[in-house]
């Protein structure tokens, strides 16, 4: 059985044509999955009969299952199950004025930051493009409200697995797919280099946002924290992100995770805005206050800290956010996704 998520339409009209079937009923059925968000196709009732049956005996169009949904005041988390039976998840985020979706790119992730749950599972496997778009699908099915925003900040690091992840944010940044705004999609990365340089030159991927993962202020204490720094240094890191293909209006996220007595002092705010003094208008920081998890030894600071940590950004001119993260009651939160801990919940 193939999954018709895992297609794009140029994909998809080539196996039609395969399959004895018109070109163009591509475009009708990928209309019907991406902009009703009918899944079953013996509800497309502009195919006929033959068509439908057809489409059932070969295509698929789940390829996770829900298993528990868990609601909290300012987010949703989903728990779904591969065919092979691992956990994954996606955060639903209510902002102000619309909605994000956190998606997940991998079971697992390889990278081992110290202060990240995720890292605890090692790397388990990629998810394959299906399994991303179905997060988005089977969420969106459940809501009235159209999901505008993605981001890719759930388990694992997008561009470890390129390949399915850039056709995924092809699905859904195309008008024959989702139809995002190339502006409205996310990918955080914790800064591999050679995947970022292969970002640049994409046409695909370099219109979407990028946030990187940078939290230390220092090669030392980074590539404590994450140790892929070992291989992919700070200065070398900043040194692409300086070059990288945005216009000049567009902003690279530098994202900073706070963590009480490790990387929050002045001292070491000051050290970061030295680092990123040169380019400083290619950047935005976001402060993410440590959300702390049960199989981690950190600590969140005050959050008088971390608005002191970004006085001293300020102070050097370097525009900078403090971002609380949604979904700490149901360990949906940045760092809390383990699909160790999931399996247990069951
Ligand atoms: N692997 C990618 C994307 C997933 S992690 C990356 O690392 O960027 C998404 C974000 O959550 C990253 O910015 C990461 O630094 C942050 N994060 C990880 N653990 C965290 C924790 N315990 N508290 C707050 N943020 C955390
Ligand atoms: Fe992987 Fe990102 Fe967690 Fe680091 S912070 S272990 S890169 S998911």
């Amino acid at each position: 059985m193939e999954f018709i998520t895992e297609y794009d339409l140029e994909g998809l009209r080539k196996r039609f044509v395969e399959l004895g079937f018109e070109p163009y009923r591509a475009n009708q059925v990928l209309s019907w999955l991406y902009k009703r968000f009918e899944t079953d196709f013996e509800k497309m009732t502009d195919l006929s009969k033959v068509h439908r049956a057809l489409l059932k005996n070969t295509f698929k169009v789940h390829s996770l299952e829900l298993v528990q949904k868990v609601q909290a005041s300012d987010s949703v988390k989903y728990l779904f199950k591969t065919h092979d039976g691992h956990l994954v998840e996606s955060v639903l985020i209510f902002e102000r004025d619309h909605l994000t979706l956190c998606l997940s790119s991998q079971v697992g992730c390889a990278v081992g930051c110290l202060f990240c749950a995720t890292a605890k599972d090692g790397l388990i496997r990629n998810l394959s493009t299906s399994e991303i778009i179905d997060q988005y699908l089977q969420v969106q099915r459940d809501l009235s409200q159209r999901i505008r925003n993605v981001v890719f900040m759930g388990m694992g690091e997008p561009l470890a697995n390129y390949e399915a992840v850039r056709r995924a944010v092809y699905i859904l940044a195309s008008p024959w797919g989702i139809d995002l705004s190339k502006r409205r999609v996310s990918i955080s990365t914790s800064g591999l280099i050679a995947q970022i340089e292969r970002m640049a030159k994409d046409p695909l991927m370099k219109e979407v946002n990028l946030a990187v993962s940078i939290n230390a202020p220092s090669q030392y204490l980074r590539q404590y924290l994450m140790p892929i720094s070992k291989t992919n240094s700070l200065e070398e890191l900043i040194s692409v992100l300086a070059k990288y293909p945005y216009p000049e209006d567009r902003r690279i996220m530098l994202e900073y995770v706070v963590i009480k007595g490790v990387n929050d002092s002045d001292r070491q705010a000051h050290e970061l805005a030295k680092l990123i003094l040169p380019y400083r208008r290619k950047f935005k920081v976001n402060l993410i206050p440590y959300n702390p998890d049960p199989s981690l030894p950190f600590e969140r600071p005050e959050l008088e800290r971390v608005y002191e940590f970004q006085k001293v950004l300020r102070s050097h001119n370097i525009s900078v956010f403090v971002r609380i993260s949604k979904g700490i009651e149901v360990f949906g939160a940045c760092g809390q996704l383990r699909s160790k801990r999931l399996a247990v919940l069951k």
